[in-house]
């Protein structure tokens, strides 16, 4: 499933977000002195105050990458 636009709870516009939260987040595990007060740094540099918006962040996960690896059956026709 792709990123919602929207928090589901307060209808925060978050979907911008989601590639900036993933870099930053990716760095910060490289780099490993980011991460010892958790993610409340980075949630704060993006703007984000609310618990609701930072579950939509921490429970995402990107389903369309394995879809892909599964790949397509070769004859839609035995489908039916
Ligand atoms: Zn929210």
């Amino acid at each position: 499933m792709l990123f919602p636009v929207r928090c589901w709870t307060c209808g925060k516009v978050i979907g911008h977000l989601w590639n900036e939260y993933n870099e930053r987040l990716q760095i910060a595990k490289v780099s490993n002195d980011n991460l010892e007060n958790g993610l409340e740094p980075l949630f704060k540099e993006l703007g984000l105050k609310r618990f609701c918006c930072h579950t939509m962040f921490l429970s995402h996960y990107e389903t369309y990458e394995d879809a892909i690896k599964m790949g397509f059956p070769e004859d839609y026709s035995n489908m039916t």
